[in-house]
């Protein structure tokens, strides 16, 4: 089995784990409820979208993330 030669340096450690930090993710208030929603996506929570209701509120909504 092929072994480090050499212990992880936490300095190294530090530079590998550099790049794990998740990205924040967009989103934007809804303009009917003000409830937070992904950007161009249903408002999961009122079902709105560009000042109409397009779902009805409070039905599950396929593939919706709720924030
Ligand atoms: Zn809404």
């Amino acid at each position: 089995m092929a072994v480090p030669k050499r212990k992880t340096s936490p300095s190294r450690a530090g530079m590998r784990r550099s790049h794990e930090a998740l990205p924040r993710e967009a989103h934007n208030d809804c303009s009917n409820c003000g409830e937070l929603k992904r950007p161009h996506h249903v408002c999961g929570h009122c079902g709105h979208y560009d000042g109409r209701e397009v779902v009805q509120a409070g039905k599950a909504l396929k593939g919706a993330v709720r924030i």
